[in-house]
């Protein structure tokens, strides 16, 4: 059997996807030694001209991290896609957008003025005194599905060992999922966490940096937002294990279809006031209006699904 042709691709993000394959130890010497590596510039020297060259579906699967957040990256995308058979969004930020989709609270131009100073441009090169241009910026990030199709999600920021390992073993066994799966658990993270879980009350939110938490109770109800119950397992509740909270960056499960959304929904069912007297919704709004930077903490892997919604009037792009 003639090995697959794969090609590793990173577009806006900070590179650590690109290296996370190295995340299953050994064994990707032996992934690597059952595939042939088309185009991964992070590995070998490879330019745009070689992808350009290749016959369309000459690429296998293209595994491809980080948003979309300049003009190059969309035409990139668009190149990879037009010459690959199956295409994976690797990644928080290829499959949500991932932290750099916060940018999405900000204007191009304002980013762009603010990282670079007055005079730069986000939407056309502007040269400065030495002759560099900053690539020119969309409008807002936007996640690889909102550009091209995709085939299918390994997520994760980056992605858990497990899960790499899992979408390699299937792919080298040459049955492949349905189109749109993601290589992770469809049950919540709390399913796989060791802790233990009461459904406590919530009187009050704290900071992970604020407390020690106890090493056995679930973080959520001592008072760390844990993203748990709305995110998909799959990394073994790394995180939690550790003593810090889940962020989501696996992504919502399908019950939760949003992880802001969903986690909204269950922080309001556990700061619920019951039937305490006349105070109580107030009390329930106190508890609420306790929590520290609710978009960063809410959707901090997200916000870039809704960005297309919001640009335009609630309707998807
Ligand atoms: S998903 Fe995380 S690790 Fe991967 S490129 Fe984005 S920020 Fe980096
Ligand atoms: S610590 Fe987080 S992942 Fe673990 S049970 Fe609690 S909410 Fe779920």
């Amino acid at each position: 059997m003639a090995k697959p042709k794969i090609a590793m691709y990173w577009t806006g993000g900070c590179g650590g996807c690109d290296v996370s394959p190295l995340e299953v130890g050994e064994a990707i010497v032996d992934v690597l030694s059952q595939v042939e590596i088309a185009f991964w510039p992070a590995l070998m020297d490879a330019k745009r001209a070689d992808v350009e060259a290749l016959p369309a579906g000459g690429i296998d699967v293209a595994l491809i991290n980080g948003a979309l957040r300049t003009e190059d990256n969309v035409e990139m995308v668009r190149l990879l896609r037009e010459k690959s058979k199956l295409v994976v969004a690797y990644g928080a930020c290829a499959h949500l957008g991932g932290i750099i989709g916060l940018g999405n609270l900000h204007s191009a131009q304002s980013l762009v003025s603010t990282a670079l100073g007055p005079g730069w441009h986000a939407g056309s090169p502007s040269f400065s005194a030495n002759g560099d241009a900053p690539p020119p910026l969309t409008a807002g990030v936007v996640p690889l599905a909102d550009v091209i199709a995709v085939d299918y999600v390994v997520p994760g920021c980056p992605p858990p060992a497990q899960l790499i390992g899992l979408f390699f073993q299937t792919l080298l066994g040459g049955e492949m999922p349905s189109p749109g799966h993601v290589f992770a658990e469809e049950k919540a993270l709390c399913d796989q966490c060791p802790r233990e879980k009461e459904d406590r009350r919530l009187e009050k939110f704290v900071r992970p940096h604020e407390m020690e938490p106890d090493p056995d109770r679930c973080l959520l109800d001592q008072g760390i937002v844990c993203m748990g119950p709305v995110t998909r397992g799959g990394c073994e509740a790394a995180c939690p294990a550790l003593g810090m909270p889940c962020t989501g960056c696996v992504g919502p499960t399908r019950k939760a279809g949003d992880l802001a959304g969903g986690m909204i929904s269950a922080l309001a069912s556990l700061v619920r006031a019951g039937d305490e007297g006349e105070d109580a919704f107030a009390r329930e709004d106190e508890v609420l209006a306790g929590l520290v930077d609710p978009v960063g903490t809410l959707y901090k892997y997200a916000l870039a699904t809704t960005w297309k919604r919001r640009e335009t009037g609630g309707e998807d792009a």
